[in-house]
């Protein structure tokens, strides 16, 4: 029996799209994956600051996140209208970090 990790969700890796052999039942999401740095909430803020490396444009991205579980997944940059990126958070810090 192949061995298959049914792993789709709760996997910060970014590696959604290791299963393209044979099987296409598989809803894979086919969007480029934004690798992401989150900065964990501190004394002075509430939310956790999540910088995107974006593939589009190669800048870095923005967004905030009240729980660290709802910083990843599908979002829109504001470089590209009608765009996606699938969001998958590759590093946390804690810490205090200047804004
Ligand atoms: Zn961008």
């Amino acid at each position: 029996m192949p061995q298959t990790r049914n792993r789709r969700t709760g996997d910060d890796s970014g590696t959604a799209v290791n299963n393209m052999v044979g099987e296409t039942a598989v809803s894979v999401p086919r969007f480029p994956v934004a690798y992401a740095s989150a900065w964990a909430p501190s004394a002075r803020r509430t939310r956790w600051v999540v910088v995107t490396r974006c593939p589009f444009c190669g800048a870095g991205h923005v967004s905030y996140a009240h729980e660290i579980e709802r910083a990843g997944g599908l979002r829109r940059p504001g470089c590209r209208p009608g765009a996606r990126y699938w969001v998958a958070v590759a590093r946390t810090y804690t810490g205090e970090v200047a804004e």
